[in-house]
């Protein structure tokens, strides 16, 4: 079994080790959920993401979690949706696949991410949805060094859409 959770509610109360930004280049801080995480993780976060000198779309960094339980917060910029044409699949593919990459270069067992893209960027949920499963599972059992990965959706309707996403897959 792939251990694969979805969970409805605020990614800042996870008690995983790293949770994930759905952040933007400039790591400065934002609306959605990256406001979310500045506010609750307090202002060290925003005095560290300073320091990266921002990350570019489709990458992700590492800082500390700060006033989180999460020990450390991987910030990773998703595309904003164009259409579909201009590489957005591959581009939020590659969030999942580096967040868990330097999740699993820290010995981070366990990793919270919300559905990056599919707010202010627009990218369609079911879509993400799709990617977001895939990459993780095919991560994991590559490389089974992470023990748990719980998608936060926001709201009931994204957590029953990524919900029927992974019973699909699951049957396969
Ligand atoms: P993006 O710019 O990548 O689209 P957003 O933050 O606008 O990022 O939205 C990404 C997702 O995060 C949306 O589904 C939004 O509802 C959700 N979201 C917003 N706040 C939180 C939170 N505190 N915890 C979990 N998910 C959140």
């Amino acid at each position: 079994m792939i251990p694969i959770e979805i969970t409805q509610g605020d990614i800042t109360l996870q008690q995983t080790d790293a949770i994930v930004n759905a952040a933007n280049t400039a790591l400065l801080g934002g609306g959605g959920v990256d406001g979310a995480i500045h506010r609750a993780a307090g202002p060290e976060l925003l005095e560290e993401c300073r320091t990266l000198g921002g990350c570019p779309t489709g990458e992700a960094r590492i800082t500390k979690g700060y006033r989180l339980t999460a020990r450390y917060v991987i910030h990773t910029v998703g595309p904003v949706w164009r259409g579909g044409s201009r590489g957005e699949d591959r581009l939020l593919q590659s969030c999942y696949e580096k967040s868990l990459g330097l999740a699993a270069s820290q010995a981070i067992r366990t990793l919270a991410f919300p559905s990056i893209s599919t707010g202010a960027y627009r990218f369609p949920v079911s879509r993400a949805a799709g990617i977001a499963v895939s990459s993780v599972r095919d991560y994991l059992e590559r490389a089974p060094v992470i023990e748990k990965v719980v998608f936060v959706c926001f709201s009931k309707n994204d957590y029953d859409i990524y919900h029927e996403v992974l019973k699909v897959t699951e049957s396969f």
